[in-house]
């Protein structure tokens, strides 16, 4: 029939539209942030299915989290009215890999209940494929090990793949041997690691071209969201399934690629058209999100990066408030800080869902949780400490996955003794060696020890009541349903009551933990279903809507949009993450400078930096220097915020008078850098009453040579004498700025 009129098209611009309408063929939409790129995304998708060019099960779209899946699912469902079935092609690379290899485990040497590890569950397997092998895993620990052959996932390698001298370093240059055998344990235990999920698919597509084809016959369009972040086995894996019917539509920003750390490519995005012949390329400049002031703010930030593609971004809304930049004393203050300010924002009926703060590194969250808590503030983690991840929920993840995929021994192992049932190290070594030796798993070596004198009678015992009672449960896997068998495994194995006899203070918390994992099983199918999720949930996928605060990491933050947000912690090895610039030197330094551009251009209305003079990481404190992206912001779309002025926070630019971008190495900078070191006591507070009240005046000379009496120059209050001097705070006289605190870092000897 004719293709009913499509209303969802008249709210586009033109570029916008083309790229919507532009139907055959590859199309790449390379453009920054907020100028519509997964608005294209999803009103192309709506107009596949609104002109019946597609059915929703020929869609393969591609979303960075399963979050982002959800709301492109619903959105697709307002566009064309209505809620769409069958979009099963829809997730995130992880997801999709996930759903095609169930489908052709045995290709892969799998069965189809395989289990997904989970990063602890991969550590620990890794753990016992090094101590296999002989190899001192203090030495050599299992998490360099993850990260190699993450790496080598990430590219595509295979253990017979790895380049001669690859990871050599490990182990001395046992790397790939270990990569090969800790696949063989993962065949074992028919489980996959994420990094599998891509590899064998490839695997599968290579060495079974009908089963390729079929998929490439099914998709007649590929959509993909934020390309810039794929990394080389997503990339084939795109290739691969694109080279059917050649429609594939990516969309991304090169300025906004930040997981280079994790095997991202953004040179994928750069030779798009070389690898898509006849690509149509369409840019788009306007931008619909943010205000002029935090658009050029962040414009400006990142043409300190070589190598981009460049691209220019405008916006019609009016221009707004300033990027304001606040210096305070320490994390804690930090967080008061921002507390105070959404709470006025509160007062002005703000929905506090609209404002988010964006952390670097996310030991700096629990601050802000503390002072919410404490302020009554509701929030969410989004993609932070996940529920999942909670020991309890973990051990009764592992209660589930044993009932419903028997040959998952490292489910086995960790709840076989847990509540104890005398089923200790002993009997779980005996365990071990009869699964190896008869290469099953630890479940049927059970099954056939407690039929065999092996065990001593009282472990026999136990083991027997452990494997019938699974047993049970299992038979019950299809006739109950499976909230109600969760809570029956629960209770009959002893767990809950094991944490309703410990007294330890978190116990009610971990009860409570467990009730509400039942509850939050209701909204699954059946077991397997909730299992599923379990392994693939890659954040917190919260589905409250309740109004609250968001809290989360800058690379969590990746295509949202918040009315105000903080971005607190701007210091230099902080942001940029010191651990970025060692590792890798200028692109990290680059990457890191990227995070930030995709933290700015996050706000519509407000963005807030600040930045901190003392910092505690990994219980150290340390004196910080704001960090230079500060400076690198243009003048004229930034404010500074002054916090009360008993104290200053170093340099000269923070001036009244504003901004002077250009004495980062101003002397007052090299020598707060030279000072700037780590002590394992916090920094006095300073005082948040009048300094004047609190003035301790001390003789000795203190930190860092200063004495008392002493002439010194301050880049923002000018000469003064030294009056009293407590830590790393000096009291000065100001000729003209009177009676100051000030860092002593920040202070010239005259
Ligand atoms: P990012 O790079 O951060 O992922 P993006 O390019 O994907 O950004 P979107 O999130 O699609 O941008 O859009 C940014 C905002 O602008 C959204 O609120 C979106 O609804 C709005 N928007 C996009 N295009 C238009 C338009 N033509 N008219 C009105 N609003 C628009
Ligand atoms: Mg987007």
């Amino acid at each position: 029939g004719v293709a009913a009129p499509a209303p969802y098209l008249e709210n586009l611009n033109d570029p916008q539209r083309e790229a919507v309408e532009a139907l055959d063929g590859p199309v790449l939409v390379l453009a920054g942030a907020g100028t519509g790129k997964t608005r294209v995304l999803t009103t192309r998708l709506a107009h596949l299915l609104n002109t019946r060019r597609a059915w929703p099960s020929q869609v393969l779209a591609v979303t960075f989290t399963n979050k982002a899946a959800r709301e492109m699912k619903q959105r697709i469902g307002a566009l064309i009215g209505g809620t769409v079935e069958g979009m099963q092609w829809l997730g995130t690379f992880h997801a999709l890999g996930a759903k095609i290899l169930r489908r052709h485990a045995e290709l892969a040497g799998l069965r189809s209940d395989f289990t997904i590890l989970d990063t602890d569950d991969q550590i620990r397997l890794m753990k016992q494929v090094i101590q296999a092998a002989d190899i001192d895993e203090k030495r050599w620990p299992a998490r360099q090990l993850a990260s190699l052959i993450d790496g080598w996932k990430n590219k595509a390698l295979g253990p017979d793949q790895v380049p001669k001298g690859e990871g050599f370093a490990f182990a001395n240059g046992k790397g790939a041997e270990l990569y090969a055998a800790y696949q063989e344990r993962l065949k074992t235990l028919n489980a996959v690691d994420f990094g599998d999920l891509l590899v064998e698919n490839l695997r599968i597509f290579q060495e079974h071209p009908e089963v390729l084809e079929d998929f490439q016959n099914r998709f007649k369009y590929i959509l993909v969201d934020e390309y810039q972040d794929t990394n080389v086995a997503q990339y084939l894996w795109l290739r691969l399934l694109a080279r059917g019917h050649k429609n594939i539509c990516c969309v991304g920003d090169d300025d906004q690629s930040i997981y280079g750390w994790r095997g991202a490519e953004v040179d994928n995005i750069l030779k798009f058209e070389t690898d898509f012949p006849g690509a149509k390329v369409i840019r788009l400049e306007q931008n619909y999100r943010s205000t002029p002031h935090i658009l050029q703010a962040a414009s400006g930030l990142i043409t300190a990066n070589q190598g981009r593609l460049g691209k220019t971004l405008w916006t019609q809304m009016n221009e707004g408030e300033k990027v304001t930049v606040k210096g305070v004393w320490d994390g804690e203050e930090e967080a008061r800080a921002i507390g105070e300010d959404i709470e006025q924002f509160q007062r002005k009926d703000h929905s506090l869902s609209e404002i988010a703060i964006l952390v670097r590194a996310s030991f700096q969250m629990r601050e802000f949780e503390d002072r919410f808590i404490n302020l009554g503030l509701p929030y969410r983690v989004i993609g932070g400490p996940r529920f999942y991840e909670r020991m309890e929920i973990r051990d009764a993840n592992a209660y589930f996955r044993l009932v419903a995929q028997p040959d998952d021994d490292l489910a086995f192992e960790r709840i076989i003794n847990k509540p104890k049932r005398g089923l200790g190290n002993v009997a779980v070594q005996t365990l071990h060696q009869a699964a190896r030796a008869q290469g099953t798993s630890m479940w049927r070596a059970a099954r056939a020890l407690i039929d065999s004198e092996e065990l001593k009678p009282q472990a026999r015992r136990a083991l027997t009541t452990f494997v019938e009672s699974v047993e049970r449960w299992r038979k019950l896997l299809p006739a109950l349903p499976h909230t109600e068998l969760a809570e029956q495994i629960l209770d009959e194995s002893g767990y809950t009551e094991m944490w309703q006899n410990d007294k330890t203070a978190e116990a009610p918390g971990r009860l409570d933990n467990l009730k509400e994992l039942v509850r939050s099983m209701e909204q699954f199918e059946n077991m397997a279903g909730y299992l599923e999720h379990v392994s693939l949930v890659m954040d917190k996928d919260d589905q409250e809507t309740d109004d609250k605060i968001n809290l989360m990491t800058l690379h969590a933050a990746k295509g949202l949009e918040f009315d105000t947000v903080f971005l607190p912690g701007w210091e230099e090895g902080l942001f940029p993450h010191q651990r970025a610039l060692d590792e890798s030197g200028l692109a990290g330094l680059e990457e890191e400078r990227r995070l930030a551009y995709v933290g700015i251009t996050r706000a519509k209305k407000r963005a807030k930096i600040s930045f901190a003079a003392n910092r505690r990481i990994h219980n150290l404190w340390q004196n910080s220097l704001p960090s230079r992206f500060i400076d690198e912001l243009p003048e004229a779309n930034v404010e500074v915020e002054q916090q009360g002025d008993t104290y200053s926070y170093g340099p000269s630019r923070f001036d009244e008078g504003g901004f002077a971008g250009s004495d980062y190495d101003s002397p007052g900078w090299r020598r707060a850098r030279a000072n700037a070191g780590s002590t394992s006591t916090p920094p006095r507070r300073a005082p948040m009453i009048d300094a004047q009240a609190t003035l301790i005046a001390t003789s000795a000379p203190d930190a860092e040579g200063f004495a008392r009496g002493e002439r010194v120059f301050h880049q923002k209050f000018g000469y003064g004498r030294i009056e009293s001097i407590e830590g790393t705070k000096l009291t000065v006289a100001f000729e003209k700025a009177g009676t100051k605190k000030v860092i002593s870092s920040f202070v010239e000897r005259t």
